[in-house]
């Protein structure tokens, strides 16, 4: 199965970091012209996610138009028109998408706060940014969040 590469343009960002939290390799076109993020998307064969409809007429199969600006219903839409999953092992970096790998304890135990190291033992960290993630009640949410987009994608691919 190949795995979908997207391009969010610049007013989906909140849909990027879904999306990398997914495991989704996202890219986010911040200050780029239209022309730009065509070449771009063309040569690391992303799909362009984007609120402009313009362009995602000029991207044609390769764009998405994008026409809420909810970002949970965003989400919805792209899972479902891209028949997304999620894959809580092989999340990216919300904030740079940088491949993200497991470390123990003892390895980020200086940049954590203390509270947060008594009650974790497994931590990622990004390859690009060195952002530290750990799955903290907020992992609960996020989770939560996904599920229900998730859900309701489903539920509109069912027949009626
Ligand atoms: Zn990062």
């Amino acid at each position: 199965m190949v795995e979908r590469k997207f391009l969010a343009d610049e007013m989906l960002g909140s849909l990027a970091r879904w999306l990398r939290i997914m495991g989704y390799d996202t890219s986010y076109a911040r200050d780029m012209a239209d022309n730009d993020i065509l070449s771009q998307a063309q040569k690391e064969g992303r799909i362009i996610l984007t609120r402009d409809r313009q362009l995602a007429e000029r991207a044609s199969m390769d764009g998405m138009f994008i026409q809420s600006d909810d970002d949970a219903e965003q989400l919805r839409q792209v899972i479902r028109r891209y028949a997304l999953y999620f894959d809580e092992e092989s999340t990216r970096c919300a904030r740079c998408n940088g491949l993200l790998s497991i470390k123990q304890r003892s390895e980020v135990e200086s940049r954590v706060p203390p509270r947060v190291l008594e009650r974790q033992e497994e931590f990622q960290v990004c390859s690009l940014c060195g952002q530290i993630y750990w799955k903290g009640t907020h992992w609960r949410d996020i989770r939560k969040r996904i599920a229900l987009a998730l859900d309701r994608a489903r539920v509109d691919n069912s027949p009626r």
